[in-house]
């Protein structure tokens, strides 16, 4: 019974595959039955991360960088100068990012569990700092490459394994 189900799911897996209609054979375990385990993860996470907008030790980081008083380089009015804890040069506020210097998810590890994931994302004034837009981008980018390498060490054997036997 079990042993015929299953491969009536993965003929239902490898017909879908081919025709590349919309997998119907996903658990829906969540909200009512309508969506997937990804689809609630990324609704938490969303509503996580706006949250962080109310989390005052991220913006804390932003005020402490703030240097002195000097002209905005693109509209040239007076504003509040603040410095970028990684190229070290002066930008106005509205140009700073507050960055987690731990990574949320620890580009190595993946998640581990949502404790881990919130603790991480909702860290004390020492786990922020202030950086301006392009070091930002660039410090994610960077994470986001260690995490894709990470992922090939552990996806490759697997994968290769599927080739022989398939
Ligand atoms: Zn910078």
């Amino acid at each position: 019974m079990f042993f015929s189900k299953f491969l009536t799911t993965t003929t239902m897996r490898k017909a879908i595959k081919k025709s590349g209609r919309v997998r119907t054979d996903l658990q829906r375990p969540h909200c009512g039955g309508q969506w997937t385990r990804a689809r609630f993860r990324s609704f938490i996470v969303s509503a996580l991360r706006s949250a962080t907008l109310r989390w005052g030790p991220k913006w804390a980081c932003i005020d402490k960088a703030f240097v002195r008083l000097g002209p905005n380089p693109r509209t040239g009015r007076m504003c509040k100068l603040h410095r970028c804890t990684s190229c070290a040069e002066l930008f106005p506020k509205g140009d700073m990012k507050a960055d987690h210097i731990l990574p949320v998810i620890d580009p190595v590890e993946g998640f581990v569990g949502w404790d881990s994931y919130i603790s991480r994302m909702f860290c004390e004034a020492d786990g922020w700092q202030a950086l301006c837009g392009p070091c930002h981008d660039r410090k994610t980018a960077a994470e986001r490459a260690m995490r894709d390498g990470a992922l090939k060490i552990v996806c490759a054997p697997r994968s290769r394994q599927t080739k022989e036997k398939g």
